[in-house]
């Protein structure tokens, strides 16, 4: 059986948070000298931070409480917070699935935690007998799982990821940053069925946020009470929160960005398909291709040259470049190289 209590570092349940000004009186009408800030200018208050108007235009979009949301400087910071929270250093393991997001890699070792990666199987997929063995280990906390993946650009089997949040008594995160650009549902109404899932969100792909590090995470109000307690007291700024609202109400951009996008993703498959040098594309739910070329360095290097840049994968998919879908004309300007290739 899955008890936050048990799973949660003791430091963490017995911490005492820092109490700001702004969380022992929350109006927002008054004579502020509570905080020692400056009487003058525009930036001059610390910004809310429990990030309320932000959370509710959230919860009007994804239809979650505002108790069950939690804003984060990215979904990196969320990222972060998970390990930090239930990863006792030098002790805890966590696990994820290969090729994936390199982050959880950086965020396990900043946490000295253990992080097993089991490889995907051949279509990118988690095969359940595979990592079965590993969740009756009690030192195992954290499953981090991202979908759609980067860099495959698949969605992960739901039928196995219920498995895994049901015989886990640890945490599951499911990273779902491209999840707006998908065919595929989102686990964000499982919630409040699963005490052991949380999910995080982004604004930085499909909201064109990237620079204003708004990164949002779901789950039952105690997990989210937990990432309340660690997170620094005003993780989110003033002007981030108000970007991030200005995008969320202007909701006809978001859409017809987004379809541009799509349209384009298909052009650029189709376009792709018509090279010699690209020997397999990946099918993407993302805003992305994983493709195979003869010799991904040089269409690397040769790309670069003309100030294209794509992603090198082949460290990680031998002869892969991951492609970030750009707008027409950038597309076209990548497809015009690559065909000189
Ligand atoms: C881009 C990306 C993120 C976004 O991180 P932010 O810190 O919110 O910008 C998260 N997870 C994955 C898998 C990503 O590819």
């Amino acid at each position: 059986m899955f008890e936050l209590d048990k799973i949660t570092r003791p430091n963490i349940l017995t911490l005492q948070p820092y109490s700001s000004a702004r969380d022992e009186f929350t109006g927002s009408k008054g004579i502020f000298l509570d905080a020692n800030e400056n009487p003058f200018g525009e930036l001059n208050r610390y910004p809310d931070p429990y990030q309320r108007e932000l959370k509710k235009i959230i919860g009007g979009i994804k239809n979650v409480n505002e108790n069950s949301t939690f804003i984060g400087n990215g979904s990196d910071e969320i990222i972060d917070l998970l390990f930090r929270i239930f990863c006792n250093p030098g002790s805890d393991k966590a696990l994820t699935f290969s090729p994936t997001y390199g982050m959880y890699d950086v965020a396990a070792g900043i946490n000295d935690t253990e992080l097993i990666k089991i490889e995907l199987n051949k279509d990118f997929d988690i095969d359940f007998e595979v990592i079965e063995p590993f969740l009756s280990d009690p030192s195992l906390k954290l499953i981090l799982i991202c979908s759609p993946n980067n860099p495959t650009g698949n969605c992960l089997n739901p039928e196995v990821i219920k498995k895994i949040l049901e015989y886990f008594n640890g945490i599951v995160l499911i990273d779902e940053a491209y999840i707006d650009f998908s065919e595929t549902a989102s686990f964000i109404n499982k919630i409040e069925s699963y005490s052991n899932l949380v999910i995080c969100q982004t604004m930085s792909k499909a909201y064109g946020l990237a620079a204003a590090r708004v990164g949002m995470a779901f789950s039952n109000s105690s997990i989210i009470d937990l990432l309340n307690r660690v997170k620094p007291p005003y993780n989110v700024s003033e002007l981030n929160q108000k970007a991030a609202i200005d995008t969320l109400k202007r909701s006809d951009e978001f859409e017809s960005n987004k379809k541009n996008i799509l349209a384009e993703k298909e052009k650029l498959l189709t376009e792709l398909q018509s090279l010699n040098i690209i020997k397999k594309i990946y099918p993407s739910e993302a805003n992305f291709f994983l493709v195979e070329t003869e010799n991904a360095n040089a269409v690397y290097n040769i790309l670069a040259e003309v100030k294209i840049i794509v992603r090198n994968r082949n460290e990680v998919v031998r002869n892969c470049i991951r492609i970030t879908v750009g707008s027409a004309p950038e597309n076209e300007a990548l497809i015009k190289v690559l065909k000189t290739i």
